[in-house]
């Protein structure tokens, strides 16, 4: 059993290693042997796998370890998709297939493995800690920047396989250069999401936070599409200091609408640092992201089925607990048309005011409804609005079926009583002169009963040639 020396604010868990085999006069390879039965592994900067091994070995808490001492929380939120595969490849000992996870390599962000430093932290480091050491939140792939002290993170290319290599910690720099305050800004942004994601459970959605906040800024048409034009032109106009060129995380021009649609799409997979440079823009602070966003504004959205599902369920469990149509209303934001709707379908009966729509007035409803009665003339018949008299009738599984079926026997009916009875009285008469004088019943039967409609129709007639 191994005891790694204890964690400094937003340490990386390699950084730990390395400190450990720099104190302990235990070689790397030792390390390694105890911890995975081979030598020659080769630990990932700020996605390390094998945690569990690592916890086991060294008495600590996985879930500890991904969450606060690597990227994993990070890549996790930006790429929901993928998110329970990366974990697992972390938690077990499959570095390849936890960075293939990432997708950092479709990403053609074109930067070589490395580790990056800020200057004036590890100073500060060394004054307050004796010791400098690699943060996490300056690992974040993109950014170039200390989201501290806004200085140029330096950057260290690690060429050899092997990465738990004694004394690779930062070495102190007297060259500060600072960035564009844009730059600042998005590190900031990604140091303070780096900590809230480490510290509990996410539960907007990162597409579902963008259409809100979008919304709130009027960048949304009422009919919940994204005023593209709009946004890229803001957008561009805040990041146009930004030195990075990459397309990969920033856009080519201002008319790249896809970088704004392709970030909106739920199942997308992009480089987090987009996500980072977005949401400095539009979020400002990244606390936002963990505001609880309000159900009723996605309302004019697609809704996703999951989201759909976690409503129903919300006002289900209302429902369920004996509360008002009124109250379940305003907490959920769904009509009480809706209400009685899920209501009937549950099984769960609405302790309502006014109860027209008594258990006797339903069946009546239904016996009528099978009948083939029209919905106006139920209505009339037991009293009620045509719209419980269709409420009804969609919430009994069948009747809107066999309603459909009666339908279609009765037009069919009505069609061929037509036809026979133009053909009775007319017992000369060609196909031709049927289809014009019939013309609707003709039609109706020659897609839904032509067998029927050509033993009935005259014979046709050989066409005549041109004199
Ligand atoms: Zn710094």
């Amino acid at each position: 059993m191994y005891q790694l020396p204890k964690a400094l604010p937003d340490e990386l868990l390699l950084s730990r290693l390395i400190r450990f085999i720099t104190i302990s006069g235990i070689s790397s390879s030792e390390f390694l042997q105890t911890c995975f039965g081979s030598n020659r592994i080769s630990l990932h900067p700020f996605l390390t796998s094998g945690l569990s091994s690592i916890a086991k070995v060294c008495n600590e808490d996985t879930d500890l370890l991904l969450n606060e001492q690597t990227l994993t929380p990070l890549f996790c939120f930006f790429l929901p998709v993928h998110a329970r595969n990366l974990q697992k490849m972390i938690v077990t000992n499959n570095g390849a297939r936890a960075f293939r996870s990432s997708q950092l390599v479709s990403f053609e962000s074109g930067q070589s493995l490395g580790l990056k430093s800020c200057p004036l932290c590890v100073e500060h480091d060394l004054l307050k800690y004796g010791i400098s050491y690699w943060h996490v939140s300056h690992q974040i792939p993109g950014v170039d920047t200390c989201g501290y002290h806004g200085a140029g993170l330096s950057f260290l290319k690690l060429t050899q396989r092997q990465r738990l290599i004694k004394w690779l910690l930062p070495q102190p720099e007297t060259d500060i250069r600072y960035s564009p305050l844009i730059e600042y800004k998005v590190a900031n942004f990604s140091t303070q999401l780096l900590s809230l994601l480490a510290s509990r459970q996410h539960l907007n959605q990162i597409t579902e936070v963008y259409r809100h906040y979008l919304k709130e800024n009027d960048y949304l048409t009422p009919n919940g599409r994204v005023r593209r034009k709009a946004v890229m032109q803001e957008f561009s106009k805040y990041i146009k200091n930004h030195s990075q060129t990459n397309p990969a995380i920033v856009p080519r021009t201002q008319q790249d609408y896809r970088y704004v649609s392709q970030l909106l799409d739920a199942g997308g997979s992009h480089h987090p640092y987009r996500h980072l440079l977005f949401g400095t823009w539009l979020l400002g602070e990244a606390s936002q992201v963990f505001s609880n966003l309000p159900e009723a504004n996605f309302s004019n959205m697609k809704n996703t089925p999951e989201i759909v599902n976690n409503i129903s369920n919300k006002c289900l469990k209302f429902l369920k607990a004996g509360k008002s149509l009124a109250h379940t209303s305003r907490e959920t934001g769904k009509s009480r048309c809706y209400l009685k709707r899920i209501a009937l379908l549950n099984g769960i009966s609405l302790n309502l005011k006014p109860k027209t729509l008594t258990q006797q007035v339903i069946d009546a409803i239904c016996t009528l409804a099978y009948s083939g009665f029209h919905r106006r003339e139920i209505a009339r018949r037991c009293g009620v609005g045509i719209g419980s008299v269709e409420q009804t009738i969609s919430s009994h599984s069948g009747l809107v079926e066999r309603r459909k079926q009666c339908h279609f026997q009765s037009a069919r009916r009505k069609n061929r009583f037509v036809i026979l009875k133009y053909l009775g009285s007319h017992p000369e008469s060609i196909r031709n002169d049927v289809k014009q004088q019939c013309s609707s019943a003709f039609y109706w039967l020659y897609l839904n009963d032509r067998a029927w409609l050509e033993e009935k129709l005259p014979i046709a007639c050989k066409p005549k040639g041109r004199y």
